[in-house]
């Protein structure tokens, strides 16, 4: 048995030190928020977890409207949100509404606000909540940087004071829930100003109305902080329960969301990866998967994302949920992203970009097609090897031994035992328990001179081992749990090794072998992002069914570098900043962004963004590097950054002038042949 360093902190079950973000780093705690009257469904910390989405067809369309809406309860909403970009929708909100009770509908209904008070006002009185965006309710985007004195600034306030109140008073009187709903692209320009393009920008953004409620006792009101980034989303959310306490104003119930984070597997990966990483700390009471896809399909990723939580129970160990031993240093900043410093092992950690190494230990490396699903080609003329951008680093053969030689970007990992009788001590990397490390440490048989993978859980890091490890420069460790929370146990691991200042480079290994295949995704990007957007990580390693299809390996593959991609630690491909669409888009967006995607998804590192309307796009699109936005019927601008640089393009030219575009600023390559594989 290993002398186990973590073991009697359990016993004495100290608790977590406080980390005002988040009830508890190690214990699943739901955050304690007040409720607030929504129609029939109430929100807050004593209610489920609620799911929400928003209708795409113009509000003006009733029938439309009531059909989708529909669709959408259907599929799970218990909210549903529609835009109301002016008088005339707000106004059509009530024709929707009297339709929908009249077939027997009674979910509450959520009017959209953007840049009109007076759409708001009327809204207020129909449906029984609204969401304003502090960002444009009072202010028009310019893009000017004003300089302001305590004194101006403070007359800002007032003005915004002025043109808000009459809604709080209108929601007051007649019972209305609010959302003020912070975008990180469509900050003012007077928050741009003071606080700059941060997550105290956006936590400022909403604060500065929220006081405005509070003044007026009015505190039927929910909170949000979305961003096209997860990583900036999560740490405002963060920052806003942090300052919410510190300024003593209600805990106030959360709305999570991603903002465009586009289609497919790619918008699962990163919707999951911010939404799913405040969860995990007990953090949201709705939560709203914006996909550019029909609305009906949001719903069940939602459900599927917050279902995860609803029975975790605290250390109930029928639920597989065991104790993780508290943390009484946090040695991480979780406002500010940065690595967790680890020294170079081969190459792993360091300045190394994350690593992804496939798990073919099931599946016989023989045939050179074998590898195929994970980015490595073998061309017979001329007698060669290519790889793609998804060409994973290392392949695990545990117990089987590859049956050629790899290609030079691909190394195998054997387990220990085999690697020790295979011969090929140089080019073949070992994975060892914890056990036989510290054997082999003591003369019992080789290791390694460059790299040992060493695999273990939290349980097993013991004093003995870390005084090993701190010395020892060819080790990388490969963490797993099987804990049902995997993401606290792991994040408590790594805590640790920093807490003992140890730099060893780590990868992330998590198995998904009783996971439904379309949660694979949503799981993962939890349980790895939420590590990685913190910093901790220098590799993954997924895995599910005993013996994967060649199409699951792919799968599993793309999963890992989609993850390292959304939390922005390892750009491989393109990435596509797209709305969900709304009742203000002007053209169809799946399809447009299926367009573009065809042509560009080759652009390693380029983002583009998509956007349904000039009055939002431009802002939403936060760091896009290329915008393509609808300004009118069939009229597209093109924008290079915030820049709009082709102001009126036909739609059936639109996307070859974003190319073009993209060409002067030589950043257009020729799609490879060899990625078509
Ligand atoms: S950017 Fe898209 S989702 Fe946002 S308001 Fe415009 S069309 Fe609607």
């Amino acid at each position: 048995m290993l002398d186990s360093l973590l073991t009697p902190s359990i016993a004495t079950a100290t608790p977590d030190a406080p980390v005002l973000y988040t009830p508890s780093l190690t214990q699943y705690t739901r955050r304690k928020t007040i409720p607030v009257t929504i129609g029939n469904v109430p929100m807050g910390s004593d209610y489920p977890i609620r799911v929400q989405s928003m209708t795409t067809i113009d509000t003006m369309d009733t029938a439309g409207s009531v059909e989708q809406t529909i669709r959408m309860i259907e599929a799970g909403c218990e909210y549903v949100r529609i835009t109301a970009p002016s008088v005339k929708e707000a106004q059509n909100l009530e024709n929707i509404r009297k339709e929908l009770r009249a077939r027997g509908y009674t979910t509450p209904l959520i009017a959209d606000i953007h840049f009109t008070p007076n759409a708001a006002e009327l809204a207020a009185r129909i449906v029984e909540k609204v969401r304003i965006n502090p960002g444009n309710y009072a202010d028009r985007k310019r893009f000017e940087f004003i300089e302001y004195t305590d004194a101006t600034y403070a007359a800002e306030l007032d003005r915004i004071r002025e043109k808000f109140l009459p809604l709080v008073r209108i929601c007051k009187e007649y019972g209305t829930a609010m959302r003020i709903g912070t975008n990180h692209g469509s900050l003012s320009d007077r928050i741009l100003s003071r606080y700059g393009d941060t997550p105290v920008g956006m936590v400022e953004s909403a604060l500065e109305f929220l006081r405005i409620c509070e003044d007026e006792n009015y505190y039927n009101i929910v909170l949000s902080m979305k961003s096209s980034n997860p990583q900036v989303m999560v740490q405002a959310y963060r920052l806003l329960v942090q300052r919410l306490d510190e300024e003593g104003l209600k805990p106030y119930p959360l709305h999570l969301g991603v903002t465009e984070a586009g289609e497919a597997e790619d918008g699962r990966i990163k919707s999951a990866l911010g939404i799913g990483t405040l969860l995990e700390d007990g953090i949201g009471d709705t939560v709203r998967v914006s996909l550019t896809e029909e609305p009906e399909r949001e719903a069940p990723v939602a459900k599927a994302l917050i279902d995860r939580y609803t029975s975790r129970v605290s250390q109930d160990p029928s639920t597989g949920v065991r104790p993780i031993p508290p943390v009484t240093t946090y040695p991480i900043n979780p406002f500010q992203y940065a690595r967790r410093i680890t020294h170079d092992v081969a190459n792993f950690g360091g300045q190394h970009v994350p690593r992804v190494i496939a798990d073919f230990s099931h599946t016989p490396v023989q045939e050179h097609d074998v590898l195929h699903p994970i980015g490595h080609f073998y061309l017979p003329v001329p007698d060669k090897w290519r790889m793609n951008d998804l060409g994973a680093d290392y392949v695990y053969t545990g117990s089987r031994p590859a049956g050629f030689m790899l290609p030079n970007g691909l190394k195998e990992i054997q387990d220990y035992t085999i690697w020790q009788s295979a011969g090929d001590l140089l080019n073949i990397v070992p994975l060892l328990t914890v056990a036989q490390y510290q054997a082999a440490r003591q003369g019992s048989g080789p290791l390694h001179n460059r790299l040992n993978i060493v695999r273990l859980t939290l349980a097993e890091l013991s004093p003995s081992l870390l005084a090993q490890l701190r010395d020892d420069k060819t080790v990388v460790l490969l963490i797993h749990t099987d804990n049902t929370q995997a993401m606290p146990e792991l994040r408590r691991l790594f805590v640790e090794l920093m807490n003992q200042g140890i730099t060893v480079p780590v990868v992330i290994e998590r198995g998904y072998a009783d996971v439904a295949e379309e949660n694979v995704p949503l799981y993962a990007a939890t349980d790895v992002g939420g590590l990685l957007i913190d910093g901790l990580g220098d590799g993954l390693m997924l895995s599910v069914a005993a013996q994967p299809e060649a199409d699951t390996l792919k799968r599993l593959n793309g999963l890992a570098f989609g993850i390292l991609q959304a939390a922005r630690t390892r750009i491989t491909k393109t990435e596509y900043i797209s709305c969900p669409s709304c009742g203000r888009t002007l053209f169809d967006l799946q399809e447009t962004t299926a367009m573009i995607r065809q042509r560009t998804d080759h652009l390693k590192g380029v983002k583009i963004g998509i956007m349904g309307c000039i009055v939002n796009g431009p802002g939403e699109m936060a760091d896009a590097d290329y915008g393509y936005v609808g300004i009118g019927r069939d009229k597209i601008a093109l924008y290079r950054g915030q820049q709009v640089i082709k102001k009126s393009v036909p739609a059936d030219r639109a996307v070859d002038e974003l190319i073009e575009l993209i060409r002067e600023d030589s950043r257009w390559i020729e799609p490879e042949k060899v990625e078509t594989f």
